[in-house]
């Protein structure tokens, strides 16, 4: 007998918005997961990532995680000095829950570009992928990845409890028109984010001075 699935959001979360969490939440309601597991990702230093450090992303996706009790967050991958593939994620997760389906949440965009991952075509073996609408990206799939979804493609949500890997699921969300590009250009510009981000992220970017014109 398996466990239930668990939800596995990974992200750059710089920062946390509502387009994680709403549709995260509604994946859990709609497919009875378990838990939202939130991995923020290892961005290396050299890289572009002139906005905030992993010490900053982390603290606000606990403070975004500490107010919803199916949010937990697994800081894995910033524990490595290297940036992790998916694909090693989910293996080790597999082999820490091997009883467990784990559903990979992901925006439509994620699922577009899904085939420029390393093994992408491997993914399916560990866990399912849950898809959430996102505004701007439609449904128009390149061939490799219709033919994946041609393969395994459900609507039976069970499906996914009865197995621990390899469906795709077209979630049917509320869509959320927000990137964390936007978001930051409106806070760089000064104007109020209320609504769009939890209230105590708000309040940690503003108290250290996050994001703002005048910082870069
Ligand atoms: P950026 O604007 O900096 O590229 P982002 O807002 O796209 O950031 P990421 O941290 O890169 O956020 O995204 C992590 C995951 O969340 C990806 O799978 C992405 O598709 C998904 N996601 C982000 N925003 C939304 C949204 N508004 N609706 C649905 N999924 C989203």
């Amino acid at each position: 007998m398996l466990k239930a699935p668990i939800g596995i959001l990974g992200g750059t979360f710089d920062p946390i918005h509502i387009g994680h969490l709403r549709p995260a939440i509604e994946a859990r309601d709609t497919l009875e997961l378990a838990e939202i597991r939130l991995i923020p990702n290892h961005i290396p230093p050299h890289r572009a990532n002139p906005f905030c450090s992993s010490e900053q992303r982390l603290a606000m996706v606990r403070l975004a995680a500490a107010e919803n009790r199916h949010f937990v967050v697994d800081e894995r991958e910033l524990q490595r000095d290297k940036p992790s593939y998916t694909i090693d994620t989910l293996i080790e997760l597999r082999h820490e829950l091997p009883d467990t389906p784990l559903c990979f949440l992901m925006g439509m965009d994620s699922l577009l570009s899904l085939p420029s991952w390393h093994r992408w075509q491997e993914l399916l073996d560990y866990g399912h992928l849950v898809v959430s609408v996102r505004p701007g990206w439609q449904p128009d799939y390149p061939a490799e990845v219709a033919q994946l979804l041609a393969r395994h493609h459900t609507s039976d949500a069970r499906a996914l409890h009865r197995q621990l890997a390899g469906h795709i699921w077209l979630a049917d969300n509320q869509p959320v028109e927000l990137s964390a590009t936007r978001l930051r250009a409106l806070l760089e510009a000064g104007q109020d984010t209320r609504y769009l981000l939890p209230e105590s992220v708000a309040h940690y970017i503003d108290q250290q001075g996050l994001y703002r014109a005048n910082r870069r």
